[in-house]
């Protein structure tokens, strides 16, 4: 079956930001060399944060699992390399939210010994789609755009509802980072082989890739693999360079001119996004049975020597990179991990690269610290939304904490892209407060589905005691009965057991 055609949808709003990816795309991808420390955070992945099942002292090997999910939304970590467990503690990393968190601390021995290959399954498709989702939980593969979403409980969740379209996201359009660029010029054979075995698990017939029109050498290496391998059902989309045109909705907007709807995911118009990255790393576990225990992350900025791609150890620090790729200029000000839009400063590069970590942006300049002023009605935050929000509206809303308000006007759908902090003449931090608030809605209905539970037990408890009690009363006028037709001695009895009763409930 070959993929449908379909017309390029239109993004509403965004912005047409400097590219400045030309000075990291300059050298092929460089490999960077095994630490002396790994530092493995715990949390890796949306969801609750995995629990180490390795100990102080403990020598593991490179693919050994170290840290398994405690609940449904986690993914397993991998040792990176061999060595030492020498520390479980809590560390500085790059989260969005919160600057430490309880990390693997592993001293390397620098043989990097692996342990036994896992069966790596050359020909996927003899696997069954379920067993192949089973596999990919093993890999501790995530979304490597950013959104560390668990790949096999995505997969799952597709499986249940009606997909019929997989788009491959090679769209990276915040400024800077070049990651996905340089890998799909690197790997397009093994994002290709992600896809198929990604259409197999979902028994899906239709795959896009999407990818950015300025990116033409990306195009054409994806392009001369697809040529050569001849699969109809994966054709090559171009899209319009636009920030951002790259978030999971609009993306499918783009490529199918479908809306995913408001408060709802792809899967709901049929459609299932992942990263190229991604489909690498499924790949890379599949076929050649290596887990995902490595990544490529954009090095840049105008405050390094040597702007480059680099594939890194998860574990090894920005420190040790930039080390290897020729260390700071004299203008470096400000470490900011992600890009200029999404990405999150840090005042420390002893952070480890994580499964998130798609950009180390070293920037000349420092935190910007414009005064805040009064909001003046003009509209330009509404004109680039891609949401079509009201972000005017939501501020005023966020600073009342008016959650009511907030929800009716789509704060939830708000994808935090930073666009209508950059048109704001009054510098209003919208995008941080967005997100606090949104932080707050979901405490508050975490708080609501709790006590909501507590009530349920409570409820339950009670209906229970008045049962036992409706018994009790039951059995003891039955005993009443036959205690009249017995005599005294009957009645002594039952006297007793109900003393016992009592003395016992006590
Ligand atoms: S861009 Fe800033 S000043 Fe203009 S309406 Fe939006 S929040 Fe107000
Ligand atoms: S951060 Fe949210 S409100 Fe602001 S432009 Fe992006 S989606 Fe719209």
């Amino acid at each position: 079956m070959s993929a449908p055609t379909y017309d390029l949808g239109t993004l509403h709003g965004g912005l047409r930001l400097t590219a400045n990816k030309q000075m990291s795309t300059q050298q092929a991808i460089q490999e960077v060399p095994i630490p002396a420390q790994l530092i493995l955070p715990i949390t890796q992945h949306v969801g609750d944060p995995a629990q180490p099942i390795v100990s102080i002292g403990e020598r593991v090997l490179k693919g050994q699992l170290i840290a398994e999910p405690d609940g449904t939304l986690g993914a397993v970590i991998h040792a990176s390399s061999s060595g030492t467990v020498i520390a479980i503690e809590s560390l500085p990393v790059s989260r969005r939210l919160g600057d430490n968190a309880p990390c693997v601390v592993i001293e390397c021995d620098g043989k990097d010994e692996a342990i036994q290959p896992r069966d790596a399954a050359q020909n996927f498709t003899s696997l069954q789609p379920k067993q192949l989702l089973e596999k990919i939980i093993l890999g501790g593969i995530v979304g490597l755009g950013g959104a560390v979403f668990p790949t096999a409980q995505k997969l799952m969740q597709a499986r249940t509802t009606d997909i019929n379209h997989l788009i491959l996201n090679g769209v990276e359009c915040e400024s800077y980072i070049s990651c996905d660029d340089m890998l799909m010029r690197d790997r397009p054979a093994e994002i290709i082989s992600g896809a198929q075995i990604l259409m197999h698990a979902l028994q899906i017939e239709v795959c896009f890739i999407a990818v950015e029109s300025d990116k033409p050498e990306a195009i054409r290496c994806l392009g001369e693999v697809l040529g050569r391998i001849n699969d109809e059902r994966i054709v090559l989309k171009q899209v319009p360079t636009i920030y951002p045109s790259g978030g999971e909705d609009q993306l499918v907007q783009l490529v199918t001119n479908r809306e995913v709807p408001s408060g709802g995911l792809p899967s709901d118009i049929g459609c299932l996004v992942q990263n190229v990255g991604t489909a690498a790393a499924i790949h890379d576990w599949i076929i050649d049975g290596e887990a995902l225990i490595s990544r490529v992350t954009t090095i840049t900025g105008d405050g390094v020597k040597n702007p480059v791609n680099v594939r890194a150890r998860l574990g090894t620090t920005v420190a040790d990179i930039i080390e290897f790729t020729g260390g700071y200029t004299e203008h470096a000000q400000q470490l900011i991990i992600g890009g200029p839009m999404t990405g999150k400063s840090v005042t420390t590069d002893r952070v480890p690269v994580v499964k998130a970590t798609n950009c180390v942006l070293v920037s000349s300049q420092a935190p910007s610290i414009s005064p805040e002023l009064p909001c003046i009605r003009c509209g330009d935050c509404a004109s680039v939304c891609p949401v079509q929000l009201l972000p005017q509206q939501l501020f005023w809303y966020a600073c009342a904490d008016n959650e009511a308000k907030l929800r009716d006007f789509g704060l939830m759908d708000c994808i935090e892209c930073g666009c209508c902090d950059v048109v704001c003449p009054s510098h209003i931090p919208l995008t941080a407060d967005f997100r606090v608030a949104k932080g707050r809605i979901r405490e508050l209905a975490d708080e609501k589905a709790r006590a909501a539970r507590a009530r349920q037990r409570y409820e339950a408890r009670n209906d229970r005691l008045q049962q036992d009690q409706k018994e009790r009363d039951a059995e003891l006028a039955q005993q009443k009965v036959t205690a009249k037709s017995a005599g005294p001695a009957a009645i002594a009895e039952i006297l007793k057991r109900k003393k016992q009763k009592a003395e016992d409930d006590k």
